[in-house]
């Protein structure tokens, strides 16, 4: 659990209230999650018992929470910025805070995305006549350009995930199951993150689907596996994907590969601060659509990732996103051919002032086991 310094949960907050004022937003709501540990550093239990942070631009930032968390919440919270609000065991949390922070009508209230719908409802049932809008504009725009130390930490868990995939070609061994060699990648993460986040592992026919669920499925000689592994570190998360081949690849196989290589190394190269999303997915997609591989790329090119694994920007067809300094996102072009095989190449980079940081540094060819 990283506790944020009272200066950046005051420069964060600050930060948010200049964008609030020019998106003309009154207020915004946000509940246990990766928005509210980026405004505040609370990792707050997402519970029954609801914990709020309501930033209005007119008065400092309020937490709700109940009050036996308060002593929790002292513990991750820098004093001094954030206002604590508790409310007892047994009291209406929402009447408690219509009173502590009451809103006149008309005002525009922006709700967290991770913020549960139950507690959404309640928030507009005590505020008649709100302008109701999603947080996630405000907040994405924030949390896309990521200071030094965000950056820091990002390249401490890439650098962490490297090291898991420099030992994952040992454990594919023909005969053990996807779910078995899982089991064994899940225990290497944790010995280099605080947390595991998934364990994809692919083989044969299987690595043909993007999100597969590890299973009962032996390996095989002749089989690419798919192996796609994040978990998070002081907070921050890693993500990086290796296609590996037990024996060689057909010339079928290796000719595809080789342009997914390409196209990940062109996507990657295309980072520069002012082209857009939808550039960096071009880069990727052209390569793979001149080698007859374009229905077979059946996902974006990339996602944010900080806080969450997935998070803006999102590197898509067409998207308008510009690049700016301390974005940092996921280049993962792959191929999927369904009952066959598939393919993967995925590393995290953060855009600099004049180019490009890869973040994940370990080879891309073909892993031959
Ligand atoms: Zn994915
Ligand atoms: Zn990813
Ligand atoms: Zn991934």
């Amino acid at each position: 659990v990283t506790t944020l310094s009272s200066t950046t949960i005051e420069a964060r907050c600050s930060a948010l209230v200049a964008q609030m004022r020019d998106d003309a937003i009154d207020r915004l709501v946000v509940g246990p999650g990766s928005d509210l540990r980026y405004l505040t550093g609370y990792d707050a239990p997402a519970l029954e018992r609801p914990t709020l942070l309501v930033v209005d631009v007119e008065r400092p930032p309020l937490l709700l929470l109940p009050e036996l968390e308060v002593l929790r919440a002292r513990a991750h919270l820098a004093p001094g910025v954030v206002e604590l609000h508790p409310y007892r065991e047994g009291a209406d949390p929402f009447e408690v805070l219509a009173r502590a922070r009451p809103v006149a009508p008309g005002r525009t209230i922006a709700l967290g995305d991770q913020l549960w719908s139950a507690f959404a409802l309640a928030l507009q049932e005590r505020a008649p006549g709100g302008r109701w809008v999603a947080g996630s504009p405000v907040m994405a725009g924030l949390r896309s350009r990521k200071d030094p130390t965000e950056i820091a930490a990002l390249a401490a868990v890439g650098a962490a995930i490297d090291h898991v995939h420099a030992q994952v070609a040992s454990h594919l061994v023909p005969g053990r199951s996807e779910r078995e060699v899982a089991r064994v990648l899940d225990g290497l993460i944790r010995t280099t993150h605080d947390a595991v986040s998934f364990v994809i592992v692919a083989a044969g026919p299987n690595a043909a689907s993007p999100h597969h669920e590890p299973g009962e499925r032996l390996l095989e000689r002749g089989d690419a596996v798919v192996v796609d592994i994040g978990g998070t570190l002081d907070g921050y998360c890693s993500d990086m994907t290796r296609t590996y081949h037990l024996g060689p690849p057909s010339a079928r196989f290796a000719a595809a590969y080789d342009a997914l290589e390409q196209a990940q190394a062109a996507a990657t190269a295309a980072v520069v601060p002012g082209a857009t999303t939808g550039d960096i997915d071009a880069a990727a997609r052209t390569i793979l659509t001149d080698a007859g591989l374009g229905p077979a790329f059946v996902h974006r090119t990339g996602h944010g990732i900080g806080l969450d694994t997935h998070e803006a920007p999102w590197i898509v067809e067409g998207g308008t996103t510009v690049l700016e300094p301390g974005m940092t996102f996921s280049i993962e072009p792959g191929f999927y051919l369904e009952g066959l095989t598939g393919a993967r190449i995925e590393d995290i980079v953060a855009v600099t002032a004049s180019g490009v940081r890869p973040l994940n540094l370990r080879p891309r060819a073909l892993e031959v086991v």
